[in-house]
């Protein structure tokens, strides 16, 4: 549009000034080749930051600022070939109240032609866009930054025009559909990527959506390779005034990562189901910040209880239990809960009293306690088994080693009486051979004392008929009655003990005295002939400890664990030609247990081992 803004005939110059000074636009008259300002409303000069002085100025005059910016270019391209120019958004730096300051502004250079009274020149007529076009940029920046977050979170994001069909979406969506970054699809396109199978539970949750707002599935999709992926679609509806849906806005993602883990979490505890169940294992879950328990159908039928009532530690699990193995079953769980002792292992027998069908059975527990970073305890899971018949097995092979032990026990004793009143004899008559032969017979006899009267206190063990009989005894006094009797029979080794001042402690004498015997006797059994077994009693923390070192064929670590379990013997080379039942540590630590002390070995495979031991001063028994 060219048009003369000369003073138009019928407008005298005044009323175009006046015109000029109240149009709601800035605008200004440059004329001549200087581009003089001639006419400059307040609008202009406010935006200019200039006052009135500046009429009649040449315009790189009047506005110094400009120059070097391509407008005063714009302006002579202008007013030389007579062309308008617009300009949109265009930055401009002026300078208001002596700050120089980025300004944007739509305008018009119109060319004005001269006349025969005045030169020609431009109009210049601007509206100032500054803060339209910053705030658009901070929603330009905004939307950017939400645009990168959501990719950086695999998220691709749609907008769906649901009156037209037609959807914007982000680069990422196209990729989790398969396709390159740049494609262009349309709607019924990314539909047609969605495996026909699943294709029902879009379109329900479409409708579903244009009804409640909210739009969600979860289904397969096939990339153009064959590949199937799953994906996932949260989307919000925006609805007009009128209540019909016109956009809907969402995200959507590749979830084929987590249906995997799912599917294999799925199939494992599927695997899992099966085993326990063809093992017969019942299994346990506690959360143990809520203390909430969950048995399942065989873990209830141990303890013999109906199938959906429900249960918890204290009524159903603690009262569940045989009275006798209350106290133990509840130390395994408190052991189990305190990581610095048992790491989180909890391994017990006990008996159950069915609480409805008031059957006894006999359970064995294997659970694992699990602990958050900060090793706070969370979860207690494990499994059941029933043993009654083995133990009831067990308990009629123990009753028989009971009966059998003891009967051996009488003939036994006459047998050492006798051999005793031969080797006193033989002593008299000074007979070498005899009484050589008759020491080596008392040595055999005592060795089979030793091996009967362990069978009769493992048999008693197990049935918990082993009780204590404690007295106040000089420790010290004890281990050398021990070391003197052992004397005999360990000829070939040197035992070394010292002792010292009495040590007083309250525990049972005998029994304390057929641990120490026995650490001396593996001493003597497992270290090669003319070494040295030592033997120390020392006062530790709130108790005493007594301890055997010898310089035999030790222990790895691994046997190490095992040793004073019930019949566990290390079978290998090292111990080749060593007879034994593996019963000697398995009643130590039970006696040890007992007194509420704490047993253990200090060992390295051919370095010796040391056997010790630890009493409580003032043990509660
Ligand atoms: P037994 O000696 O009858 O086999 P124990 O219960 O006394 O049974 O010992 C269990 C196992 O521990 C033994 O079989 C042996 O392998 C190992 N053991 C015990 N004491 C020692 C020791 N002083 N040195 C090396 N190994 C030992």
């Amino acid at each position: 549009m060219t048009y003369n803004a000369n003073t138009p005939d019928n407008l005298s110059q005044q009323s175009f000034s006046s015109l000029m000074a109240q149009a709601p636009v800035a605008i200004a008259v440059l004329r001549g080749d200087d581009l003089v300002i001639e006419l400059a409303n307040s609008q202009i000069l406010q935006i200019w930051g200039k006052d009135e002085r500046v009429l009649g100025l040449p315009f790189i005059e009047g506005l110094p600022e400009i120059v070097g910016q391509p407008y005063v270019g714009l302006l002579q391209n202008v007013y030389t070939t007579g062309q308008p120019f617009y300009g949109t958004e265009a930055k401009v730096t002026l300078v208001r109240n002596n700050v120089p300051g980025i300004y944007y502004f739509n305008f018009v250079y119109q060319p004005l032609i001269g006349t025969a009274e005045s030169p020609g020149g431009v109009m210049v007529v601007a509206t100032e866009v500054t803060e339209q076009v910053l705030s658009r940029r901070k929603l330009e920046d905004a939307e950017e930054r939400l645009r990168l977050a959501t990719e950086a979170t695999g998220l691709g994001t749609f907008d769906l025009d649901l009156q037209t069909g037609a959807v914007i979406y982000s680069p990422r969506l196209a990729r989790i559909f398969g396709r390159d970054s740049a494609e262009q699809l349309s709607h019924s396109e990314l539909r047609q990527i969605v495996l026909p199978i699943d294709m029902p539970i879009v379109i329900a949750a479409f409708d579903k959506a244009l009804k409640t707002g909210i739009y969600f599935y979860e289904v397969r999709i096939a990339w153009r390779d064959g590949a199937v992926r799953w994906i996932r679609t949260n989307g919000n509806v925006v609805f007009g005034d009128d209540g019909i849906p016109q956009r809907m806005l969402g995200t959507t993602e590749d979830i084929t990562e987590q249906k995997q883990v799912m599917d294999d979490l799925l199939k494992s505890e599927e695997k899992l189901r099966l085993a326990t169940q063809a093992a017969e294992l019942g299994t346990f879950d506690m959360d143990l910040i809520n203390r909430h328990l969950v048995w399942d159908k065989r873990c209830r039928e141990l303890f013999g209880m109906d199938e959906d009532s429900p249960v918890d530690y204290e009524t159903s699990f603690l009262l569940g239990l045989h009275p006798d193995d209350l106290e133990k079953t509840d130390e395994a769980v408190n052991f189990a809960f305190d990581k610095a002792r048992s790491n989180g292992e909890y391994d017990v027998e006990y008996r159950t009293i069915g609480l409805h069908d008031k059957k006894l059975r006999w359970v064995r527990a294997k659970g694992k306690v699990l602990f958050n970073e900060q090793d706070v305890r969370y979860r207690f899971i494990g499994a059941v088994l029933d043993i009654t018949e083995n133990k009831q097995n067990e308990l009629r092979k123990n009753d028989f080693i009971a009966m059998a032990s003891h009967e051996l026990k009488t003939p036994l004793t006459s047998l050492k009486a006798y051999i005793q009143l031969l080797l006193a004899k033989a002593l008299h008559t000074g007979d070498s051979f005899l009484l050589n032969a008759l020491q080596k017979s008392e040595n055999q006899i005592n060795k089979m004392t030793n091996l009967i009267y362990g069978f009769l206190d493992m048999s008693k063990l197990e049935s918990g008929k082993l009780v204590l009989e404690p007295t106040e005894f000089d420790m010290n006094a004890l281990i050398q009655e021990v070391v003197a009797d052992n004397r005999p029979i360990a000829q070939s080794h040197t035992i070394t003990f010292e002792r010292g001042r009495p040590i007083w402690i309250t525990a049972d004498r005998e029994k304390i005295g057929q641990v120490i015997n026995n650490f001396i006797s593996n001493a003597v059994k497992y270290s090669p002939k003319e070494t040295d077994i030592k033997i120390a009693v020392s006062q530790v923390d709130s108790g005493l400890k007594v301890s055997v070192t010898d310089s035999g064929i030790g222990i790895k670590a691994k046997d190490q664990q095992n040793i004073f379990q019930r019949f566990y013997r290390v079978e290998d080379e090292s111990t080749k030609g060593f007879s034994g039942f593996g019963i000697g540590l398995y009643i130590s630590a039970e006696i040890i247990q007992l007194h509420k002390g704490q047993i253990g070995v200090n060992s390295q495979e051919g370095e010796g081992a040391e056997f010790y031991f630890m009493l409580p001063m003032k043990p509660s028994l």
